[in-house]
């Protein structure tokens, strides 16, 4: 469209450019919100269905811009993953993370948190000793940190994110990989990583209930998973119907809507003391 005509031509370009610059703008913003305090974490609750219990949660960025209102994180992560700013983010969630799992402890709340990952941060040789220095300060077991990772992120460079994986493994982090099924699912590659759970992509589960097709996905990768020696979480769990099937298969662990939606701090340790989570 428009790359025929020269003028139509000059428009994109132009158009493009105005793209970019607002983009970049975007991430000077991002900058200066997570400095100060305009990016937050909400805590998606993972139930553990053998415990019966929430043991883990999620935390899922939340920026809530004083000029752009709240920003959803699929609006500005892929970005920033482009720009390099995504390795601000992952910094700052990787300090919250392990400080709010800190302070869940000393009130006696043993919850591991898990943060997402993205490509680049698997290139960084140096997030391990990163992390290592966090849990030190914070004075929390590796145990209790959770990272999450895309097939595709590992994909990306096979050899250098399996010098990561492996260090921060080592260290005793549990590692899991996430949107399981979306990208290129290669046998041989799971079970050459590090890995100690999957989770299977909200896309095959949100409509499980009425969906035949996605009833034998998720039963064969539940399967495959256990085969595997690896625990297997369900995410985008939306109703009960679809929850009951999970735990027939022997799904281990829920996380969705049905259960509850992300929450910040408060409203999430409020939530897991009305439950008896
Ligand atoms: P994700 O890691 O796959 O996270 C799950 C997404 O599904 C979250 O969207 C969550 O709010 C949503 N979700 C949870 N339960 C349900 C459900 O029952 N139904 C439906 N339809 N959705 C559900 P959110 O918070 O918008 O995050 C989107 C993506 O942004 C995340 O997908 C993750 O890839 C990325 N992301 C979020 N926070 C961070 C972060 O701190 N760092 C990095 N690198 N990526 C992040
Ligand atoms: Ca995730
Ligand atoms: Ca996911
Ligand atoms: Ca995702």
């Amino acid at each position: 469209q428009g790359r025929t005509a020269t003028k139509g031509y000059a428009w994109f370009v132009a158009s493009t450019g105005d793209a970019y610059k607002q983009r970049l703008s975007l991430m000077s913003e991002l900058r200066e919100a997570l400095k100060s305090g305009d990016v937050s974490f909400s805590y998606q609750p993972k139930l553990d269905l053998g415990l019966g219990k929430v043991n883990a949660v999620e935390a899922l960025v939340r920026w809530n811009s004083s000029t752009r209102g709240f920003v959803p994180p699929d609006d500005f992560i892929p970005f920033a993953e482009r720009t390099g700013d995504i390795k601000h983010l992952t910094e700052w969630g990787l300090r919250k993370a392990v400080s709010q799992c800190a302070q869940w402890r000393s009130k006696g709340l043993h919850l591991a948190v898990a943060v997402n990952l993205s490509t680049n941060d698997l290139m960084n040789m140096n997030l391990p000793g990163q992390i290592l220095a966090l849990l030190r300060d914070f004075n929390v077991p590796a145990s209790l940190l959770k990272l999450e990772v895309t097939e595709s992120a590992v994909m990306h460079d096979m050899a250098r994110a399996l010098e990561v994986l492996n260090m921060l493994s080592a260290m005793g982090l549990t590692l899991s990989i996430d949107d399981y099924g979306t990208g290129y699912s290669s046998l041989s590659y799971l079970k050459r990583l590090p890995v100690s759970e999957i989770k299977i992509d909200k896309s095959f589960v949100m409509k499980l209930a009425e969906n035949e097709e996605d009833q034998i996905l998720v039963r064969s990768t539940i399967e495959l998973g256990h085969n595997l020696g690896l625990k297997v979480t369900a995410e985008g769990v939306e109703d009960e119907k679809s929850a009951k099937m999970l735990k027939e298969y022997g799904c281990d662990t829920l996380q969705g809507y049905f259960i509850s939606r992300p929450l910040p701090a408060p409203d999430l340790e409020a939530f897991l003391a009305d439950k008896g989570y």
